[in-house]
């Protein structure tokens, strides 16, 4: 059977690095298996979703890398919802209940009173069918609860039923249905909660296995025993830990906190998000893996940690200069070009200046500084002045070689006696206005003879 996953967002906002966790475990899970990858939008809350939202969360998908091979939305489906209903209701599996949202809380409160689990009683089974159309009749409109099979045959006698799975992260995982309410599955306006959609589409998708958040685990209680009431054999799951804040807070899609879009305007790129989204809170070490591909090499779900997984956005950094340092020059043209940096001498630039960027911007403001001069002049003292005049006249006339820099210093300190720091940190700040940056030896054939020149303090 071939692998399936999918990724299963409500389309209520933009994603956020957490969620690109679950879409990255699922579309590694699915390269290592050669399976296939469904983008299933769950937009059953007509009020809250919106296109625009899932067209962005497409966006960002692609821009880590993730291409589905097929895309649903849930609000599309309402038939095979109905449909699912029907089989329950036909089976006397799910039951309409009038309780308000006030005396379920008084029932809870008198249930814990008496020492009982604060789980629904049941007692809308109890109502007669007379009951029933009276309620009807007075315009009550119910909401319906699945009946969980945690009872012999008395279902005011529930008692202990578990519920195990193999996690594909937590290992053996074990839900008593005796410790939940029957789950509410359609309200009373009609509209469907995430339970069952979910599970049908997993079942009529072809789902095999369910990555997700660990924020699920009761839930796959519940829904395991939906797969078997709707006659279908439950998939794989697998639980990962959650991201928080360095603080210990969680992410929301609602704040728009750690967006993708947002760490994609700060110039993170693709493979240091993905990078960090899959390999924190794991035992692997966090290194910035060059394409899909090698950090799925690295990806073993059994290697997450149980407890939620603090993430802070400074390593961003670190591993974005890492994957700059040595990002090849083919890689990046297109968008040196956006830059501006483009022509015969981008891709020495490229090279000589990598290795001192944080983000891919930043080449944007070496580039101009090597071609228009210092953003900013550097004030030197009289006395470095003078020498920057004194070794600018011994600057060796073009064509220059690789050795232009070597051999430049080398008269230079013969002349005038200074050597190390005191000799080349006023030619950097001559150069380029600033204390530190790329190798002044591969800068300075970039800036050429008259550039050099013409810094001149
Ligand atoms: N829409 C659900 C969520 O975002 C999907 C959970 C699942 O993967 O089943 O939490």
């Amino acid at each position: 059977m071939t692998v399936t996953v999918r990724f299963a967002p409500s389309p209520t906002g933009r994603i956020h690095i957490g969620n690109a966790r679950t879409a990255l475990f699922n579309w590694l899970f699915a390269l290592r298996n050669r399976g296939r990858f469904i983008q299933r939008f769950d937009d059953t809350d007509t009020e809250r979703s919106r296109q625009e939202f899932a067209d962005s969360i497409l966006y960002d998908l692609h821009w880590l890398g993730i291409f589905p091979d097929q895309t649903e939305y849930q609000s599309r489906r309402f038939a095979s919802y109905d449909a699912a209903v029907e089989t329950l209701k036909a089976a006397g599996l799910l039951y309409p209940c009038y309780e308000t949202a006030e005396e379920l809380d008084l029932r809870r409160k008198v249930r814990r009173t008496r020492g009982m689990p604060p789980v629904y009683g049941r007692e809308a089974l109890k109502l007669t069918d007379d009951e029933r159309a009276a309620l009807d009749q007075d315009g009550r409109r119910p909401h319906w609860r699945f009946l969980l099979p945690n009872f012999v045959s008395d279902p005011f006698e529930s008692e202990r039923t578990e519920v195990h799975w193999n996690d594909l992260v937590r290992g053996e995982e074990t839900v008593d249905l005796a410790s939940l309410s029957d789950p509410v599955l359609v309200r009373e306006d009609g509209t469907y909660l995430y339970t069952l959609p979910s599970v049908v589409d997993d079942i009529e998708m072809g789902v095999t296995h369910i990555i997700r958040g660990d924020d699920h685990v009761t839930n796959t209680g519940v829904q395991i025993a939906l797969f078997k009431a709707l006659g279908a054999e439950p998939p794989v799951f697998g639980h990962h830990n959650l991201l928080t804040t360095a603080s210990g807070e969680g992410l929301s899609k609602r704040t728009g906190a750690l967006s993708i879009e947002s760490l994609r305007d700060g110039g993170i790129e693709p493979m240091s998000v993905a990078s960090l989204a899959v390999l924190v809170g794991t035992s692997e070490n966090v290194a910035a893996a060059t394409n899909l591909s090698e950090l799925a090499e690295k990806f073993d779900p059994a290697s997450t940690s149980k407890s939620a997984a603090k993430f802070d956005p400074d390593e961003l950094v670190v591993l974005n200069r890492a994957l700059l340092h040595h990002m090849p020059f083919a890689e990046v043209r297109d968008r040196l070009m956006l830059l501006g940096i483009s022509g015969e001498h981008a891709e020495t630039f490229w090279v000589a200046v990598r290795g001192n960027l944080d983000r891919l911007s930043d080449a944007g403001t070496w580039w101009r500084i090597l071609r228009d001069g210092p953003q900013q002049a550097a004030e030197l003292p009289e006395e470095d002045r003078e020498f920057v005049g004194q070794a600018f006249d011994l600057l060796p006339e073009e064509p220059w070689d690789g050795d232009v820099w070597k051999d430049w210093t080398a008269k230079v300190r013969k002349a005038t006696g200074r050597k190390g720091k005191a000799l080349f940190m006023p030619l950097r700040l001559a150069l380029t206005g600033l204390e530190s940056g790329p190798e002044l030896a591969d800068l300075l054939p970039l800036v050429g003879r008259e550039g050099t020149l013409a810094r001149r303090p």
